[in-house]
């Protein structure tokens, strides 16, 4: 497919045309090696680091426009006409992904007054926009809703009552989702569950709060109420977690109907299809899952002789992560003999904290060398944290040394947007790549920009 956009201001340059062929055993069918060299979306890594210098946030243009359209199908031929997908633009907040997430006709998720700002600044059209969070200010929702943002997701009492009063003060009537804890363990990490019942998240139906809290936005008089919001948490890859989100979200829906004698329309169910990081796990099959979840929604609607309501998602990692790659410069090869050995190189955990946080999972590859002895290191940053490891025990050249470049794969989601200036370090830019070149999206940030806000 096609798309003509041509980004203002910024300058394309010309790639060596590169064979375009997936690498034998590599993670994903955007990586690929041209001989001994590492490629990325077609074009030559090593190359790019020169170019840009590193460390570098690499961003294949095409791989995200595919993601989205491959929902935007799956929703069309499942959910029907009226459903949307929305990224959740946390995974991956700047400019040209606003843009990008326009041009393609998807919804987005802000969690934030910046993110919102940043999807405004790039044209972002506002009706699209949902606003997310558990714990949104006044500043916040007085900012929503002036933006004439499309819907907020509502967490909370207090919020409830806050967002009705500044609708109210600023002549509108405000669209809104409440954010219900449907009390399911999609089995991954605790610190990315979010739909149990005693999540930090949402308001639980198990203890009768949720019918409250529906009952309770029934008496705003300046919000529309519209439906609820679920998600249960993230690099889910669990058959089932979204079915079983359905038949608890049904079910609660047509109780709400019984009870309060009111009808929602829109169900959102939240993100977290799983992202492969590594060879040994499993690749998700999102049209498929998708049928299936729609298939359950069918039956359940039926079975409660329930309308069926509008569906939304917001996937964020899964349109956004293995569009991503991160590159590196090694500074230093220690040998602790007896031991362990480290590659450190001129990024860590400032550009990609998730190893830091919770122990995410990496593929490594080095840029040039290939087929030789290889041996395990654990790939170290640069910062002043003995937690500062990116990936441990990974494998690469023996003979790897000081300048050699290194890639991370699958850092397009949750890297840039969770990076830190920790160490006084810049955060690195972002290139993007398209078949007929590579442009800049986010500059390097500089040693003045370091000080800017500085007094
Ligand atoms: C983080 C989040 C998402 C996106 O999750 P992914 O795992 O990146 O798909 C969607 N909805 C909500 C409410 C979130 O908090």
């Amino acid at each position: 497919m096609r798309y003509i956009d041509k980004v203002n201001g910024t300058k394309y340059n010309h790639p060596v045309k590169m064979e375009k062929q997936r690498g034998r055993n590599m993670l994903s069918d955007n990586i690929g090696r041209s001989g001994s060299r590492l490629t990325f979306a077609g074009h030559d890594v090593t190359h790019l680091a020169e170019q840009y210098g590193t460390p570098l946030y690499l961003m294949d243009e095409e791989r995200i426009r595919r993601n989205c359209r491959m929902y935007l199908q799956a929703f069309r031929s499942s959910f029907g006409g009226n459903s949307l997908p929305l990224y959740a633009s946390k995974a991956a907040s700047f400019k040209q992904i606003y843009r990008i997430m326009a041009q393609e006709g998807m919804g987005v998720d802000t969690v934030s007054s910046g993110e919102i700002f940043t999807a405004l600044s790039a044209g972002f059209p506002p009706e699209r926009i949902f606003f997310h969070g558990n714990s949104k200010t006044d500043a916040d929702i007085r900012y929503g809703v002036a933006s004439g943002i499309g819907c907020f997701v509502v967490d909370n009492t207090e919020e409830l009552l806050a967002l009705n009063r500044e609708a109210g003060c600023q002549g509108k009537k405000q669209k809104v989702l409440l954010r219900i804890t449907p009390g399911i363990d999609p089995h991954t990490y605790d610190a990315v569950n979010t739909g149990m019942v005693d999540s930090k998240f949402g308001v639980p139906v198990e203890t009768g709060q949720a019918i409250e809290f529906v009952a309770l936005a029934l008496t705003m008089e300046n919000l529309q109420l519209c439906g609820l919001h679920c998600h249960v948490g993230s690099q889910v890859f669990d058959e089932d977690v979204f079915e079983r989100t359905v038949d608890l979200m049904v079910r609660f829906m047509a109780q709400v109907r019984d009870e309060l004698g009111f009808t929602l329309e829109e169900l959102n169910l939240g993100g977290g299809y799983g992202t492969r990081y590594q060879d040994s796990e499993p690749q998700v099959d999102i049209p498929a899952r998708i049928a299936e979840v729609a298939k359950r929604l069918r039956e359940q609607c039926a079975k409660y002789a329930f309308p069926l309501p509008r569906i939304l998602m917001e996937p964020g990692r899964s349109i956004v992560a293995d569009a991503g790659m991160t590159l590196y410069t090694v500074s230093s090869v220690k040998r602790i003999p007896g031991y362990k050995s480290y590659v450190a190189v001129d990024g860590g955990m400032t550009d990609n904290p998730r190893y830091a946080l919770y122990g995410s999972r990496y593929t490594v590859y080095h840029a040039e060398k290939s087929g030789g002895k290889e041996a395990v290191f654990d790939l170290v940053g640069r910062c002043c944290e003995s937690g500062d490891i990116i990936q441990p025990k990974v494998s690469l050249p023996e003979d790897t040394c000081r300048g050699d470049i290194i890639a991370v794969c699958t850092t397009g989601a949750y890297n840039y947007s969770m990076a830190s200036n920790y160490n006084r370090l810049p955060r690195p830019p972002i290139v993007m790549l398209r078949e007929d070149g590579a442009y800049l999206a986010v500059k390097r940030e500089s040693l003045e920009d370091l000080c800017a806000l500085d007094i």
